[in-house]
């Protein structure tokens, strides 16, 4: 259930609403709006009955949400959210390049490609120091001394650092490093993981599953939202499909989608989402052109020789050429870059 002040109602009278929601033992998020302030309430078991909060001082109406998630949809916030990632704002007016290595591997490679993506425009730095990776065999990453050649990385080209958790212990190093926690596709159904990205003091990169569906993809946002952080971006990576001639199937129709659906911002990621690197630049460009938020993309200095994900990732010199494209295509959709 939804309750919607009216505009204007003051600090005490949202006050007095979130006051009665808890008296009834329910938790309620206070969202605020351009125009108004909207009081979700979650944690009911059966249905509410809205005549409880309709009368109160302030309130314009109280509504019954139809989807099953609440606190992500556009019901509850019609306005866009921006997620604030280390000063850099996504779901705003600039469309947001995240770049990086798939992996940290030493603090040479993380650097180099630091410099590389920083002064082709990209604004976020990426880099796994935790890998969920298929076989238990393959580098799994570097752990906490990744992060820290991640933080050298921020320090010394100013790039705030994507990095992601895989479990609950390295989301408690993770959170204490890096700008945005990343929850990969394998854990977005991790609800107690989504829980923990809940409590997080920082916002949270959350990719989609290989093969879940959009309501699933939201319902797990809706696990981080409903534990009080607001702070999360969703991404598109592809999803499992019959298609065999790519890694994934890039669902690029789930953008607009998103987008009718939810408040929330979301990027595109079609290194992972085609897993092959002449394949990213010609995807990249038509996630720009479909109104994504931003992108991720792998970039390595030497990818025939990266310790995971090598065939999807670009080098440099790629990488620049596509930030050029994207410096054309962004104003068609009335982006910057
Ligand atoms: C990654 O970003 O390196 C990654 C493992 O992505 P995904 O979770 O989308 O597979
Ligand atoms: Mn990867």
């Amino acid at each position: 259930m939804l309750i919607v002040m009216r505009q204007g109602a003051s600090a005490v009278e949202v006050e007095g609403v979130v006051n009665a929601v808890e008296s009834h033992g329910l938790k309620a998020h206070a969202i605020p709006g351009a125009q108004r302030t909207a009081i979700g309430i979650t944690g009911n078991k059966g249905a509410l009955e809205p005549v409880a909060f309709e009368s109160l001082p302030g309130v314009l109406e109280v509504i019954r949400v139809s989807h099953a998630y609440k606190l992500v949809s556009r019901e509850v916030k019609p306005e866009d959210t921006i997620v604030n990632i280390g000063g850099v704002l996504v779901g705003g007016h600039e469309l947001v390049v995240v770049a990086g290595p798939c992996a940290v591997e030493t603090h040479e490679q993380t650097l180099t490609i630091a410099r590389r993506v920083k002064a082709a425009g990209a604004r976020l730095l990426r880099g796994g120091a935790f890998k969920p990776r298929t076989s238990p065999y393959s580098f799994q990453g570097l752990g906490q001394q990744g992060l820290e050649i991640l933080a050298e990385a921020r320090a010394a080209t100013g790039l705030p650092i994507v990095t992601e958790a895989v479990d609950e212990q390295s989301l408690d190093l993770v959170e204490r490093y890096a700008d945005a926690i990343q929850i990969g596709a394998r854990n977005m159904q991790n609800f107690s993981l989504l829980r923990r990205a809940g409590r997080a003091k920082k916002p949270v990169i959350l990719k989609r599953g290989m093969s879940a569906t959009l309501e699933e993809f939201l319902m797990s946002a809706e696990y981080i939202l409903s534990e009080g952080n607001y702070q999360v971006v969703l991404c598109e990576r592809g999803v499992r499909t019959f298609s065999d001639f790519s890694r994934n199937t890039l669902d690029l129709a789930v953008v607009p989608a998103v987008k009718q659906l939810s408040h929330l911002p979301i990027l595109v990621d079609p290194s992972h989402g085609t897993g092959r690197r002449d394949k990213v630049a010609p995807l990249s460009r038509a996630s720009a052109a479909v109104g994504a938020d931003g992108l991720m993309i792998e970039v390595h200095n030497d990818p025939d020789r990266a310790l995971s994900d090598g065939a999807q990732s670009l080098t440099p010199e790629m990488f620049e050429q596509l930030m050029r494209d994207l410096v054309s295509i962004a104003p068609v959709v009335g982006r910057s870059l």
